[in-house]
């Protein structure tokens, strides 16, 4: 693992980042370390979630964004439930991911970023998840051609995997879509002021 440059920068830059991306102040955590504890993924992760939470705070930018911790979250919110300060950490989990990608850093778990783009994507053109078209997505951005091959192979002989997808609720999801980026726009314009 590369070495994580420890400057430490504003105090609230990478703070205020989470808080315009997801609503969540994380400088209401007191350092309980409940999300840690019941976190599923915790033992797997190089920083656990309070402490990633406590390097926000720190403003420590390099360290949290070259992070594999929010790239392994799993979304489960056990670590949300548990806050006594009602920080949602799964959100701020989030709101990481996304200003990593927005300032254009690497993903240290890059097949988590292709997963999330291919998923979006089909999402997108198909109106629902169509599984078969996301594995495509997802193989043709990872070149992992055979990974996983005789589970596709194995859920296909059990008809989990259609052929042609349904476009059920396209259009809805196109809106959707529409709308976010309408808002993404406004709050870049909102930001360069
Ligand atoms: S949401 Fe993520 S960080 Fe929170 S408990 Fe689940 S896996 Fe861990
Ligand atoms: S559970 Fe909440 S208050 Fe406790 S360490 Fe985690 S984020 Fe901080």
């Amino acid at each position: 693992m590369m070495e994580p440059n420890l400057t430490i920068t504003s105090p609230s830059q990478l703070a205020e980042a989470v808080l315009s991306e997801s609503g969540q102040n994380v400088n209401l955590c007191y350092q309980c370390r409940k999300c840690a504890a019941g976190c599923p993924i915790s033992y797997a992760m190089d920083y656990k979630p309070a402490q990633l939470i406590h390097a926000i705070r720190l403003g420590m930018d390099d360290l949290v964004l070259n992070s594999n911790t929010m790239w392994l979250c799993a979304s489960c919110e056990t670590c949300t439930t548990r806050c006594p300060q009602e920080v949602d950490v799964a959100k701020v989990m989030d709101a990481v991911k996304i200003t990593a990608l927005r300032r254009g850093i690497k993903p240290a778990i890059p097949q988590v970023a292709s997963f999330y783009r291919a998923a979006l994507a089909n999402i997108k053109k198909c109106g629902r998840m169509y599984e078969l078209g996301m594995i495509v997505g997802l193989k043709m951005r990872t070149f992992e051609f055979f990974k996983d091959a005789g589970m596709g192979m194995k859920m296909f002989s059990k008809g989990k995997l259609k052929m042609v997808p349904s476009f059920t609720g396209a259009l809805r999801t196109w809106h959707i879509f529409s709308r976010v980026k309408n808002i993404e726009k406004k709050n870049a314009a909102h930001n360069a002021k």
